[in-house]
C-alpha cells in the first residue's frame, strides 16, 4: 500500500495551505496511520559509500524500495556527538563533508534534501527524559547523506537529525530511544546510523574483507542478544569485556544501534541485513526492526 505523505494529507484534509500554527497543531495531534514505520540502524563505513556501487549500497537501496514512503527521516548518526542532546531545526541543512583525504568526487557530493523543523520541534517536545536543545545550524553529516544518497538518491524526502549526548551511559541513549515511538506513528523513519564493530586504528586495507577473530566474537554476541530481544545485554556489552573494548574502543558508532532497538515493540521482529565485515576490524551488521 503506498503511503499518503503527511503534506498530502493535509492538504486533501483542508483545501487549502495551513497557517504554519495549524501545521504545528496538526502535527502535535494527529497520527496519519496506525501501522508503525519500520526503524533502522544501518552499519555506515566508508564515506565512499555514498557514491560507490558494492555489496552494502546495492542492500540499502533494496531495503529503500521495501519501506513504504517516510513522510520524512529522522537520523542519529555516530558523527553527531555533542556534550547535550540536540534536535537540528535547520530548514535547509547543507551537505557535511566532515572526512579527509578521499576523491574530490565525494567532495563534490551533495544531498539537498530539506529539514523538518517542524517536527524537530515536535521531537524536542516528546523527549520527557532529558532537556534537548535546538540547533539552527547543524547540516547533514555523512553518517545521515552518505547512506541517503543510496537509499534516496532523489533526496525529496525532509530529513533531520538528533545528537548523540557523549556524557551519557548506554542505558540513557536507550530509553531515549524509546521516547520516540511517536514519530514512527507518523511515519517518520528513524535511522541510527554507526557500526557495531569500529575500530579504525586496527583497520587493515590490505584485507578488505577479512575480520579479526574478537570482531565477528562480539559482532555475533550482539547479533545473539538481538535475536533474543536481550537488549540489556546490546545495552551493557562493556561487560563483554576485551572484546568489547577492541569493537569499541569509543562509543560513538555503537550508541545509535541503542535508539533503533528502543524502538522495538513487543510484536516486532529485529532482521538482519549486511551481516557482513571489513578491513578488520569493521562490522557492517544492519538491523531492521518492524512488525514481524
Ligand atoms: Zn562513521
Amino acid at each position: 500500500m503506498q503511503r499518503r505523505t503527511f503534506l498530502q494529507t493535509l492538504l486533501l484534509s483542508t483545501g487549502t495551505m495551513l497557517t504554519f500554527s495549524a501545521f504545528k497543531n496538526h502535527i502535535y495531534s494527529q497520527s496519519i496511520d496506525s501501522e508503525l514505520m519500520p526503524a533502522m540502524f544501518i552499519g555506515h563505513g566508508s564515506p565512499m559509500n555514498a557514491i560507490e556501487e558494492n555489496e552494502f549500497t546495492k542492500e540499502w537501496k533494496k531495503e529503500a524500495s521495501l519501506l513504504p514512503i517516510p513522510i520524512a527521516i529522522l537520523c542519529i548518526s555516530a558523527h553527531w556527538f555533542t556534550r547535550g542532546t540536540f534536535v537540528a531545526v535547520t530548514s535547509q541543512p547543507e551537505t557535511i563533508h566532515d572526512f579527509g583525504g578521499f576523491p574530490k568526487a565525494l567532495f563534490d557530493t551533495q544531498y539537498p534534501a530539506s529539514g523538518a523543523p517542524e517536527l524537530a520541534h515536535f521531537t524536542q517536545h516528546i523527549i520527557q527524559s532529558t532537556q534537548v536543545q535546538t540547533d539552527a545550524d547543524w547540516g547533514l553529516d555523512h553518517g545521515t547523506w552518505s547512506i541517503l544518497k543510496q537509499m534516496y538518491p532523489e533526496a525529496k524526502i525532509p530529513v533531520f537529525q538528533l545528537s548523540i549526548d557523549y556524557a551519557k551511559p548506554p542505558q540513557f541513549h536507550y530509553e531515549l530511544g524509546k521516547e520516540l515511538l511517536e514519530l514512527r506513528k507518523k511515519g517518520v523513519l528513524i535511522i541510527g546510523s554507526g557500526n557495531i564493530v569500529h575500530n579504525l586504528g586496527r583497520v587493515n586495507f590490505q584485507q578488505i574483507d577479512a575480520a579479526y577473530d574478537w570482531n565477528i566474537e562480539f559482532d555475533t554476541k550482539i547479533k545473539n542478544f538481538i535475536n533474543t530481544q536481550n537488549h540489556q545485554g546490546v545495552i551493557d556489552y562493556q561487560k563483554l569485556g576485551s572484546i568489547a573494548q577492541l569493537a569499541v574502543p569509543s562509543p560513538d558508532h555503537y550508541l545509535p544501534l541503542l535508539y533503533t532497538l528502543g524502538l522495538q515493540q513487543k510484536n516486532e521482529a529485529a532482521t538482519f541485513f549486511n551481516e557482513k565485515y571489513m578491513a578488520g576490524s569493521l562490522s557492517m551488521t544492519s538491523v531492521k526492526i518492524m512488525k514481524g
